[in-house]
This record gives C-alpha cells, structure tokens and sequence, in this order.
C-alpha cells in the first residue's frame, strides 16, 4: 500500500525524525493559512508547495514550486490543485492534484552549502534482512547516479535480530562525508529511520532528499512509503491512509469481491481460481499465440456474485478480443461457477468476445451441461489443449 509524502511524514515525526515541516491545504485559501501559520510559527519566509500525488519525479513535472510569500503560496497552490501533473513516472495521463503540501524551505544559505543525501531502507529477500542504500549524491539524478556512478551508492545490510547499530550509523554519516554534529543527527536520524520502517511494517522508505541543512541538521525533505498489505491488519490507523482515488479504479473495485486482479497489456481476458493455475493459463493463452489481458485469480472459494463480478471486470477492457475461464474445482464446486457464468452473461447482455470455459474437476458434468444448455455463445471444453485450441482458432480470425 502506498501513502502520499505528508502522511509519511506525520510517520516520520511520530518516531522522532527530523522532517521538513509543513500542513497539507485542498484549497488555495487554505494554502495562505497554512502559509501564514508556518511564518508565524517558525518564522519561514520562503516556501514549498508540494503536489500529494502517489508518483515521484515531482519535481521535475513542475509539481514542487518554491513561493517567495503567503500570497505566492496561495498563488501556486491555485494553480497546483486540480490539474493533471505529468512527471516521468506518471505516465503521460498525468495524475490528478487534489492536495498540496505547504512546507517551509530548508534550503536557507548559512555558514555551510546544504548538500542532498539518498537514503532507503527495504527488504532484501534474498539475505532475508533489510538493507540500508544511500548515496552522498541524492537528488533528483539518483537514477542517473545508479546508471553511471553506482560506485557512489552503498549499502548496509541489517540483521533483524540487532536492527541497526551504532557502528553502522557511524559507518554510514562517514561514507556520506559527514563529520562533527553533523554525523551524531545523521545518526539519530537513521535510527528513527528504522524504527519508523519496522514499527509500520514498511517494505520500503525512501528518503529522497535528505537534507543537511546548512546549520547541520539533517531532514527528510521527500519520503515515499510503502507498506505491507499482509500487516495492515496489526495497523487499522494506517489502514486509514490508503487513497483510493490514486489507485487504477479496476483493482480497486475487484479488491472489493476479494479477486486478485491485475491489467496485463494482451487481448486474451481470463479468470482462474487459483494463483499457480492463473500463471498457467497465461502460458497457456501465449502458447495459443494470444497475450492475457489481465492476471485474475478468484481465489478458492468462488461464488456466484464473485464469477460475476471477475466477468464485469474483464469485460471493461476494450482490448480484450477473447476471454478464456479456467477453473479447477476443487474446493468450488464447478456448476457453481457455471452458474454465475450464465447469470453474468445474462445480466451483462450481448457479450461481443468469444468465451471458452474450461471447468474440471468437482461437478465438472453438470458444469458441462449448464453451459452447453444456456442458450449463450459460450463454449465449452474440457482439456487444457483442447482450451488451447479454441483460443488459437478464435485468434486466427480475428
Ligand atoms: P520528487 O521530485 O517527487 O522526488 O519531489 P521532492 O520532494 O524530492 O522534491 C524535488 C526537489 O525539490 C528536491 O530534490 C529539492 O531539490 C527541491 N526542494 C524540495 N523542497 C525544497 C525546499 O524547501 N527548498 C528548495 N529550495 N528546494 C526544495
Ligand atoms: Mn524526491
């Protein structure tokens, strides 16, 4: 599950991470007060208006501003909200802004130049432990630091058992350049870090940059979350996070019938109980020389109304040219997804795709019998071959 940066950041202050301070406005007037309040506050001058959209590369899609007054912030928080923001990891649709994160500039000139820091702790499955990645040369370029100096990214492996010592905090303010004051917050900075990614159940936290202030404190200026689904049920505030609205609206409404849906790019729509068995199918629809349109996994214990809900699903994609159901009846009963085959069919009408059911298994004649007696243009068959056959023919004429 992904959260927007400023929820992130309430996560970070939570743990006693220094952040870049800041309030997130849904209007423009909302945006001076916030403005105001900071100045108030903090004494800011200057400021930072930040577009919450879930996708990075922000700042290089004109979605992170600097405003020079209160009024300037209103100004740029007025244009921000509503558009469409194209960044390089948008897509070209863009994403759409419906909050803006006002935020005091930390990149104030003192006796020291601020320097930009990369730092992100995940998982590393195959060591089974986290790992600390960072860079001294953090920024917008990190991707080009990774392509072309990769030498200047470095990495930490932690044991769960320890979590992060003192030894590798030190180590890690050293290899950034650090010295002095400078080393002992980077140190209380990464040690929040950790606790921050451990205590939400984190599979990622990227800092991206971290900023030493030219006062040597250190600060999280961006920070992008992910956590993982399969804990969210120890974390019912953080549930409380997700923003539907960021997410494809598909998934979102499959998510609600418990199917495990995800948009391929192929024309061959199928659904399949079982996730080994969906992997399967898909091979089987790139054997017949199709591509799936979409991974759907109906789970275990398919119903009627779930069949149904999988079918509408599928149905919404305009690319789909053929739709392939595999089920194996094992703990659903076949004539049950039969049932809810023919029920979908009807409820949804003329159904323009040709739809191959293969059921086997559990009630697999009777299935047979329900399909074949429906009235529908629906075809069924009982071997995977003889599945992949039909769809080879099917695609032939199309
Ligand atoms: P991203 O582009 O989506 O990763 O958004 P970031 O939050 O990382 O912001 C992009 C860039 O904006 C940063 O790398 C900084 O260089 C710059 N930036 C962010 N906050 C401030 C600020 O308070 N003052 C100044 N001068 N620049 C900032
Ligand atoms: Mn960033």
């Amino acid at each position: 599950m992904n959260i927007h940066e400023f929820q992130g950041k309430s996560l970070l202050r939570a743990y006693g991470v220094g952040i870049q301070e800041g309030f997130v406005a849904e209007t423009a007037a909302q945006a001076v007060m916030i403005a105001k309040q900071l100045r108030e506050k903090f004494g800011t001058q200057l400021f930072v208006v930040k577009a919450q959209i879930h996708a990075g590369g922000r700042g290089k899609g004109g979605g992170v501003k600097l405003a020079r007054s209160v009024e300037e912030a209103g100004e740029i928080a007025g244009r921000m909200l509503g558009i469409k923001l194209v960044t390089p990891q948008t897509g070209p649709e863009g994403k759409k802004v419906h909050k803006v994160l006002i935020a005091q500039d930390v990149y104030y000139k003192g006796a020291e130049e601020p320097k930009e820091f990369y730092i992100s702790i995940l998982l590393n499955r195959k060591t089974a432990r986290y790992v600390v990645m960072y860079s001294p040369d953090g920024g917008m370029d990190i991707e080009q630091v990774a392509e072309k100096t990769p030498e200047r990214i470095f990495t930490e492996e932690i044991s769960p058992v320890t979590g992060l010592t003192s030894f590798q905090t030190r180590n890690i303010g050293f290899n950034l350049g650090l010295r002095g004051n400078a080393i002992k917050n980077m140190q209380i900075f990464l040690k929040g870090l950790y606790d921050t990614f451990s205590g939400c159940d984190a599979q990622l936290l990227e800092i991206n940059p971290v900023l030493k202030t030219s006062d040597n404190k250190i600060l999280a200026v961006d920070c992008k979350v992910v956590l993982d689904d399969n804990a969210m049920y120890r974390h019912p505030d953080l549930k409380e996070m997700r923003d539907l609205s960021e997410e494809d609206p598909v998934e979102v409404e499959a998510g609600k019938y418990g199917l495990n849906y995800v948009k391929l790019d192929g024309n061959v729509g199928c659904m399949v109980n079982g996730a080994g068995l969906a992997m399967a199918t898909m091979d089987i629809i790139k054997l017949s020389g199709g591509s799936p349109a979409n991974f759907l996994d109906v789970g275990g214990g398919a119903s009627t109304q779930t069949v149904e809900a999988g079918f509408r699903i599928i149905l919404r994609d305009p690319s789909v040219k053929a739709i392939l159901i595999n089920i194996f009846g094992g703990i659903v009963r076949c004539d049950r997804v039969a049932h809810g085959v023919v029920e979908a069919c009807k409820s949804i009408g003329e159904i323009k795709v040709p739809v191959i059911v293969r059921l086997q298994g559990t009630n697999a004649a009777e299935a047979r019998e329900i399909i074949d007696n429906s009235g529908l243009q629906v075809d069924s068959a009982i071997t995977l071959g003889e599945a992949s056959e039909k769809i080879s023919k099917v695609l032939s004429v199309l």
